[in-house]
This record gives C-alpha cells, sequence and structure tokens, in this order.
C-alpha cells in the first residue's frame, strides 16, 4: 500500500468544478485585486472562524511583517521568538530593523517556551512572535502573563493553525494580532500565494489595513510608506469555496490524529502533546525517535511518504550566524530538530492507510 506525505491533487479533484466556474466569473468581472471576491471570503473567514474582521493579503510572510510594525518593533528593540519553526516566522522582526531572540522550546508542545521567555526579557525587549506550531496553540496563558508584565506585543503566527483554540478563543485573539498563511499546503491553502491578518485592536487592524494598500486611506492620499500586500481577487475566489470545507477537513485530520495516537505504544516513540486547554488543527502528525533517519528508510520501504519539519533550527541558520548562536545552545529545539519525523495527515488519507502507517511503525 502506498501512503503519500501529501496529496494536494485528491482534494482540488474533488471541487474542480465549483473552482473553475468561480475563476471564470473573477476572470470575466475582472476585480483582480482585492475586490468582491476578497471581500467575501474576508466576512466569511472573519464569521465562521470568529474574527471581529479579516484582511486578505498576498502571503503568510507579509502579515507577519505588519505584525512587527504594528507592535513598534525597530531598530535597537529585542523580540522574542522560537528557533524551532519556518523562517518566515521570523522575517517580519527583522524587516524592521528589530533583532530576534531565539528562545528554547516546549519539550511537549514544541511550541516557544514560556519560562525561557521569561527568562530572557531585558530592558530592551518590545515584543514576542509566538507560533502555533504544527496546529497545536502555545502555552498562552503563561505566554500572556509574562507579555502583560512587561508590556509587550504579541504577534501570532497562525500560519499552521486555522481553525484552532485556546480555551475557546481562535487563535490570532489571544495576543495583539494574528496571521495566517494559505500557501496550498495549509490546512487551509489556495492555488498559489496567499494570507491574512486579524486582530482584536481596531486600531491594529485599521493601521494593517492602511499598510497592506501603499498607506492610501483613499485614492492619492498617503498617510504612510505602505506595502503592496493585496490578495489577489482569484485567490479569494478559490478561498472562499474552500473554506466551506475547512470544519469537515479539520475533523478529519483530528480523526486521523485520534487513530495514530491510539496506534502508535512504543514505548520509544514521542508523540506530540495535546493539552487540554487547546484544540489543535493537525497541521502536522509529528513524533520523535532517537533513530529517526533508519525509522524514516524503514516507512519509505513500506511506501510511505514523511518529512522533516524542521531539519534545522533558525538560530543555527545562516542568515542568523551574526546573531551568535553556538550549537548547543537552545538544547531542546536543536534534539527536536534531530528526532522528528511528520507522518502524513490529510484529510483524504484512509483509514487503511493511517493503519498501514502504524502498523509500520510498530514493526520498525
Ligand atoms: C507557511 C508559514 C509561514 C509563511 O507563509 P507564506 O505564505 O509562505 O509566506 C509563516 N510561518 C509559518 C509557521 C508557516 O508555516
Amino acid at each position: 500500500m502506498k501512503v503519500p506525505f501529501l496529496d494536494l491533487q485528491l482534494q482540488h479533484q474533488a471541487i474542480r468544478t465549483e473552482v473553475l466556474a468561480a475563476l471564470a466569473d473573477t476572470y470575466d468581472h475582472t476585480r483582480f485585486c482585492l475586490g468582491q471576491d476578497v471581500e467575501q471570503f474576508e466576512q466569511a473567514f472573519s464569521a465562521t472562524l470568529g474574527y471581529p474582521g479579516t484582511l486578505g493579503m498576498n502571503s503568510g510572510t507579509s502579515p507577519l511583517h505588519l505584525g512587527s510594525l504594528c507592535g513598534g518593533f525597530g531598530p535597537g528593540d529585542e523580540v522574542i521568538t522560537t528557533p524551532f519553526t519556518f523562517a518566515s516566522s521570523c522575517w517580519g522582526i527583522s524587516y524592521t530593523g528589530a533583532t530576534p531572540v531565539f528562545v528554547d522550546i516546549d519539550p511537549d508542545t514544541w511550541c516557544i517556551s514560556p519560562a525561557a521567555i521569561a527568562a530572557a526579557i531585558t530592558p530592551r525587549t518590545k515584543g514576542l512572535v509566538v507560533v502555533h506550531l504544527f496546529g497545536q496553540p502555545a502555552r498562552m496563558d503563561e505566554i500572556m502573563a509574562v507579555a502583560r508584565a512587561h508590556r509587550l506585543f504579541v504577534v501570532e503566527d497562525c500560519a499552521q493553525a486555522v481553525g484552532a483554540t485556546y480555551r475557546g478563543v481562535p487563535v490570532g485573539l489571544v495576543g495583539d494580532c494574528g496571521t495566517f498563511s494559505f500557501y496550498p499546503t495549509k490546512n487551509l491553502g489556495g492555488c498559489g500565494e496567499g494570507g491574512a491578518f486579524v486582530s482584536r485592536h481596531p486600531a491594529v487592524l485599521d493601521r494593517a489595513r492602511l499598510l497592506r494598500v501603499h498607506g492610501s486611506p483613499r485614492r492619492y492620499l498617503h498617510t504612510e510608506v505602505g506595502f503592496n500586500f493585496r490578495m489577489d481577487g482569484f485567490q479569494g475566489a478559490v478561498l472562499n469555496i474552500k473554506l466551506r470545507q475547512l470544519a469537515g477537513w479539520t475533523a478529519r485530520r483530528r480523526a486521523i490524529a485520534a487513530q495514530y495516537r491510539a496506534g502508535l505504544t512504543r514505548s520509544d516513540v514521542q508523540l506530540p502533546a495535546a493539552p487540554p486547554t487547546a484544540e489543535s488543527v493537525w497541521h502536522q502528525f509529528t513524533l520523535l525517535h532517537p533513530q529517526r533517519d533508519a525509522l524514516r528508510s524503514h516507512l519509505q520501504q513500506h511506501g510511505i511518504g514523511t518529512d522533516i519539519i524542521y531539519p534545522g533550527p533558525m538560530h543555527l541558520q545562516p542568515c542568523y550566524a551574526a546573531l551568535g548562536y553556538a550549537a548547543g545552545s537552545l538544547p531542546v529545539a536543536e534534539q527536536t530538530s534531530r528526532h522528528c519525523l511528520s507522518l502524513p495527515i490529510f484529510p483524504e488519507l484512509t483509514d487503511a492507510q493511517v493503519a498501514h502507517v502504524i502498523t509500520a511503525i510498530n514493526s520498525f
């Protein structure tokens, strides 16, 4: 039996007719940049997931940039973040000229450690970029307590966590703003690039709306040096259709995760934590194993695709060499990078395929 790590074609075949008809409409009405398709998507995203407002953007990296600007980050400021994430989580900090300060992760959720944040605060600390990794919300109670005590601006990178909640609150509304990516492989993916920005503060949402389109409150008036971070009408049209399926897809991801959790019983496998305070949307199902590479080839021999997410923590990437982190300085993140293996988890996987993965791991 073959079990691909991810198969996007299955999902897209199922909605092909509907999506192509919507794209044809957009082609005909010609509002290609923002426009009614994006407005409809923003309204539906807010209503479905519980946001007071949503700003559609051209990627998941752009809202991270705006989050750092809304936090007032700039040269001389320190912004604490996690090294165990996709690179662009830290780009927003660097784009503003602020310094990313990498701290270690929680050994069980693999998100940023609240105790490590508290230990890294200095008089220059201005904010936090928290990543809800693999769909699992970080420990926001403890993180927000530190943030409030030190008046820090909290950006939540929700690129992998669309639909996840923390104590019933949608991610992105716990901190000061939240950012999403609709890159095709995300839980809600477009046919190309896309992203979104949310905030519980009306003033933050307004500032991000202004910066999204050339710092321009109305045509040919520019009150700030802005950006072009508009979402394409075609992406809005696709995402509108896909958003209707998201709850069903998330439910299926949760069922697959439950099947993995029940079946994977080896004592040498560390499963992802699922604390009762948060509801993960299982963007990835990742486990840790001390012989990760051997386990990976064993699964490959059984026709099972896997991935290593992420093999190199950000504090040791060449782009941040000037920050001077030594190997061994953030031991939990580094060990997690060496031992992590992500298993297939996408809504179209069958129970039999998941059972095949479980059997193969248990026979390793
Ligand atoms: C995908 C992703 C992003 C960036 O999104 P793009 O749409 O590729 O710009 C940022 N952070 C995390 C954690 C991601 O997984």
